[in-house]
């Protein structure tokens, strides 16, 4: 399917962003490579919710609404004719009902996206001393239906990625997901009425000789994304760029073209 959204974009207004990372490049990129609408989702832990980190701390609500200022700015009003802009965020979740965005905050958003995964946050986002693969693997589909009893994530975002480990941990965790665990979790995605997100890290080619087709796309992606359409889930785009640049040097949306055609993927929020 021709992509013409994306939903998961980094400003510099997140700390782990390039420092010139401007929404104006988004906007003048992202429509050179036919995107209609494009979200911005910074990192954000609203201070209404206990339990920060240090890093997390000074990106709060008040600090990611500047964005909504410089949008109005001259520099993003001489490029976004043509997009539909949209301004949401990317919280964090701990497990449980302790998401870093208050039911209040919700009503600043567009949209929410949330992270199941962020196990790279060792001794806060999961366990410090979690490291065996199954034990991941349980924790990581608990989360994710945590995620969804929440009921406040527009889209599940990079979900069963396990990064924090080695390269090859992604891959190793998701070969250990059944079709039927991938189904259950799938299920409540969409009674929850909440989207699953095909992150870049969902189309990279994959090491190996085993990648389907000329993008070497990831047997197991093109498995957990066909089941959650086989499933009837929607889905979002999010390159998850923390540099407009990096769009120009992917050359685009091409391969999530090719990777949604795969796996028969036509329900995408906000892609006409
Ligand atoms: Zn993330
Ligand atoms: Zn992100």
């Amino acid at each position: 399917m021709k992509i013409t959204s994306d939903i998961h974009t980094h400003t510099f207004l997140s700390a782990c962003a390039a420092r010139d990372s401007y929404p104006q490049d988004f906007m003048r990129i992202c429509k050179s490579f036919g995107i209609k609408t494009l979200g911005f989702s910074d990192h954000l832990w609203d201070k209404a919710v206990p339990g920060s980190s240090n890093w997390y701390a000074p990106q709060d609500v008040e600090h990611v609404l500047q964005l909504k200022e410089l949008l109005k700015g001259p520099e993003c009003q001489a490029e976004c004719g043509g997009l539909k802009i949209l301004f949401g965020c990317e919280t964090e979740f701990l497990g449980g009902k302790h998401v870093a965005l208050s039911r209040e905050a919700m009503s600043v958003f567009d949209y929410v996206l949330i992270p199941p995964d962020h196990f790279h946050m060792k001794g806060f986002t999961r366990p410090a001393d979690l490291n065996d693969p199954q034990g991941i693997k349980e924790l990581m589909i608990r989360r994710f239906m945590e995620v969804m009893e929440l009921g406040m994530a527009t889209s599940v975002v990079h979900p069963f990625h396990a990064m924090g480990w080695t390269p090859e941990m992604p891959r190793l965790i998701q070969s250990m997901i059944t079709d039927n665990e991938y189904i259950e979790c799938f299920k409540a995605a969409k009674q929850a009425n909440c989207a699953i997100e095909i992150n870049t890290c969902a189309v990279a080619p994959i090491a190996g000789n085993d990648g389907i087709g000329p993008d070497k796309f990831s047997p197991e992606y093109v498995r957990m994304m066909t089941l959650a359409r086989e499933t009837g889930c929607t889905f979002s785009i999010g390159t998850d760029c923390h540099n407009p640049k990096n769009i120009e040097k992917a050359g685009g949306y091409g391969h999530f073209d090719r990777f949604t055609d795969l796996c028969g993927i036509t329900k995408i929020l906000f892609n006409d």
